[in-house]
């Protein structure tokens, strides 16, 4: 899992996170201690409450601003990644560019984005032609003939399809299918009953009518068509797995034939359906979510097809809002921004535009971004920063009391084997065939959608690339991907307060250090320790060893089960035990690092705090952040990382170092009674 937020490419199982310092002597003039002294709150007790002295004064002087229901520190680096791309991105707009090259790709994009005269101008023009098709629909036959053309547009309704290694044979590529078609993108919100839950469905109810009503329907006819989607969306929702299900790989892979798929799922013609992704004669396919596939067949054979064209309609109107004119990107906002999230505002114009194109063309966008503002020397350091994780793992493997010698030269092997990935790919994506013109906004993105639908579905049959990279260069986060056994640390995380090649090997191992290691114990987490070193689902574990795995992994799980995020909500140790742990092993593998750097560099007090104390400063400091209530809710729900505040008070505890380092008591209230901390990696 990426480091920051769970992964948005469906399917792929991406893990991330990031660290720093180099081998290279660490006392070196002219380097800082790296900690800012304002962003402490030097008046809480750091055994007590050590998220709020680590991070108090950063929160203080960064309040949440309307566009954000969460800003922290990382947020606060993307939205200075996002001023360089848009001075960029503003360059080429301004210019004329010969057709077909990027440059005019960008070009038109961004100012198609930013042109908010002719998008209040078009309305909902942009989506009538495709609302008029669904309307036409006659039967179940021609909604499923549709399907693939919505889908590869950008509008998904009942299931996603899409291109991913077969996590049985790693070297190729499979076609799966994947759970989806509801609004509220989590099946607990259609299914509990708190207040809360209730509120968010209703004023989702609500936002369905309006919509429909804002692009020409009656109020009668919207009314319809809200309960038909409400209807059909919780039929969805029913038959979906939860969350803690989803990470189970094993639960999650049925490969099957098509003909098989046919016989299980007969309400669609599966051959035709794949036709149209040009897989002619597909012959095999994983269904990752069994029950919840046949449901949708149920649904397409007993809906009646009114109420089908309505959900598919619906589909629509929601996909394309946030491209459209500003009164319907507004609903929009309203609803998932505000409702959902607690936001206040949208984000500016330019913002939006950005992201359009930096998600449409973000290769293209990298390669500028990395040639300007990525200097070759963060790489070199990085390079070398990861191989000193990677041997303080190694060491760590070979010291652990609980594990077998048969399973811990499996382990070795594993984590020699890792593919490292630091800055930006060695190729780059070739944007050729993407064809963006001046006719609108939404056009575009269908386009786009679609030159990316193309590009997934053409791997089918080739050997799986393993230098594709997951992320654009420019993100501001890191990922772990079990099936290519990779770790990755885009250009974008390499600044500050991740990595700061002015700072000393203590700041720099308590940030992007832990943020390698945590990427590399995903490698080794009650997920990723079921894939082998080649990527496959294989069990390379002693029956013994796993069993001790788990009984561990189940402190940490059973530890952050009662942690109290709001009023009555408590965290879901099951749903964040992979991110809880590679946060474990993060901070356990970096601080092994730099005690093994600092034998032959040693490092003095600097500030007040020893090398050891910053270590976990600048750890607290990545994490700093404000966030809204409506936000811990929704992230409780629907993101397998722990919030900030949790990912410094619930880790630490568990880790001896921080005792150590800051004198901490049986009296402080972060201590935990040795017996109850957890001790994997
Ligand atoms: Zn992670």
């Amino acid at each position: 899992m990426s480091i920051i937020k769970s992964a948005s490419v469906i399917g792929s199982v991406i893990i991330a996170s990031l660290l720093m310092t180099t081998a290279c002597n660490s006392q070196k003039a002219g380097q800082s201690a790296g900690i800012k002294p304002e962003n402490l709150d030097t008046t809480a007790v750091p055994q007590n409450d050590f998220y709020q002295f680590a991070t108090g004064g950063w929160q203080k002087a960064n309040p949440l601003t309307g566009e954000y229901s969460r800003y922290g520190s990382f947020d606060k680096l993307a939205e200075n990644n996002r001023e360089q791309l848009k001075g960029l991105i503003e360059e080429i707009a301004s210019k004329p560019a010969k057709k077909g090259t990027v440059e005019q790709k960008i070009a038109d994009l961004f100012n198609l984005a930013m042109d908010s005269t002719k998008l209040n101008k078009d309305g909902y023009e942009p989506i009538k032609a495709d609302l008029a098709k669904i309307s036409a629909l006659k039967d179940t036959k021609e909604l499923i003939a549709l399907l693939p053309e919505l889908m590869q547009n950008g509008v998904t309704p009942y299931f996603h399809v899409f291109v991913d290694a077969d996590p049985m044979n790693s070297n190729q590529y499979l076609v799966q299918t994947y759970q989806g078609g509801i609004g509220l993108g989590e099946r607990d919100y259609y299914l509990e009953n708190d207040a809360n839950t209730k509120n968010i469905r209703d004023k989702y109810a609500a936002y369905i009518v309006g919509m429909f009503e804002k692009e020409g329907f009656t109020k009668t006819d919207a009314e319809k068509n809200r309960d038909a989607v409400m209807r059909i969306e919780t039929r969805l929702a029913k038959s979906a797995y939860d969350n803690v299900k989803l990470r189970d790989p094993r639960a999650n892979y049925n490969k099957m034939t098509v003909t098989d798929l046919q016989k299980m799922v007969p309400q669609i013609d599966w051959n035709t359906f794949f036709a149209k992704f040009n897989l002619k004669a597909l012959k095999d396919l994983s269904v990752s979510q069994k029950e919840n596939l046949v449901e949708v067949g149920n649904i397409i054979a007993s809906e009646p097809i009114e109420a089908q064209k309505a959900y598919l309609q619906w589909k629509l109107i929601d996909a394309s809002a946030a491209y459209l004119s500003d009164d319907i990107n507004q609903m929009n906002f309203d609803f998932y921004g505000k409702v959902l999230s607690g936001k206040k505002q949208q984000q500016p114009r330019w913002k939006r535009a950005v992201s359009t194109v930096d998600g449409s063309l973000s290769e293209a966008v990298g390669q500028m971004y990395v040639k300007k503002y990525f200097p070759a020397k963060s790489k070199e350091r990085m390079v070398q920063l990861v191989k000193n994780l990677q041997t303080a793992l190694g060491e760590r493997i070979q010291g652990l009391e609980w594990m077998g010698d048969s399973t811990k030269a499996k382990a070795q092997e594993k984590l020699k084997t890792f593919h490292i990935k630091v800055g930006y790919p060695d190729k780059w994506r070739d944007y050729t065939s993407l064809d963006i013109q001046k006719d609108n906004y939404w056009a575009n993105i269908k386009r786009a959608n679609k030159f990316e639908s193309d590009y997934m579905f053409a791997k089918i049959g080739k050997p799986v690339d393993k230098d594709e990279w997951l992320m654009s260069p420019q993100t501001v986060n890191a990922y772990y991907n079990p099936s290519t056994n990779e770790i990755c640390f885009p250009a974008g995380i390499l600044q500050y307060p991740f990595f700061d090649m002015q700072a000393d090997d203590a700041f720099n191992y308590g940030a992007i250090g832990v943020v390698i290691g945590h990427e590399m114990t995903h490698g080794f987490d009650d997920q990723g320790r079921q894939f082998d070193k080649d990527g496959n689902l294989k069990d390379w574990w002693t029956r013994e060893d796993g069993e001790k795995f788990n009984a561990r992994a189940k402190v940490l799980s059973d530890y952050f089960d009662n942690i109290e995020v709001a009023p009555n909500v408590k965290a879901n140790g099951k749903f964040t035990l992979g991110e809880n742990i590679a946060d474990h092993g993060g901070l356990q593998v970096s601080y092994h690092a730099l005690q093994n750097v600092l034998k032959t560099s040693p490092l003095a007090t600097r500030d007040g705090f020893t090398p050891e104390q910053r270590f976990f400063l600048a750890y607290a400091n990545v994490w700093a952040g404000n966030i809204r209530p409506e936000e811990i809710l929704k992230r409780t729900k629907s993101d397998p990382h722990s919030l900030g505040k949790w990912r410094v008070n619930g880790a630490l505890p568990h880790i001896q170092a921080w005792y150590d380092a800051f004198k901490v008591k049986q009296t402080n209230k972060m201590y935990l009674a040795p017996e109850l901390r957890a001790s994997i990696w």
